[in-house]
């Protein structure tokens, strides 16, 4: 840790969360961990697990289901990644393994 403003590596840091340079006084707030980004992946999570084994088959089903709760990008891509688990899990046959992926990669689009 440095400060932004001298350049001094004489940092504290306050209780409040906030670093102080020694030397010149400079005082700057601790760089927080995106909470924004940590709940959507336990929002990813959690729904991943609902509808590993949820009866929608088709891939506008489900992701019809999933963006009440993300945005388009991910909703997307956690579709994919459930139709292409299940593919996994159900041990398919060549050709049922096809018509899944296809379906999984035309929910990317
Ligand atoms: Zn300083």
């Amino acid at each position: 840790m440095v400060c932004p403003k001298c350049g001094s590596r004489d940092i504290v840091l306050l209780p409040t969360n906030e670093y102080v340079c020694k030397k010149c006084g400079y005082k700057w707030p601790m760089p927080q961990p995106d909470y924004m980004w940590i709940e959507t992946e336990v929002k990813k999570a959690k729904l991943f697990e609902k509808f590993i084994d949820a009866p929608v088959e088709n891939c506008e089903e489900l992701l019809a289901q999933l963006l009440k709760e993300l945005d388009e990008k991910n909703a997307k891509l956690l579709a994919a990644k459930i139709l292409m688990q299940r593919a996994e899990r159900r041990k398919l046959t060549a050709t049922e393994l096809k018509k899944l992926y296809e379906d999984a990669e035309r929910c990317l689009q």
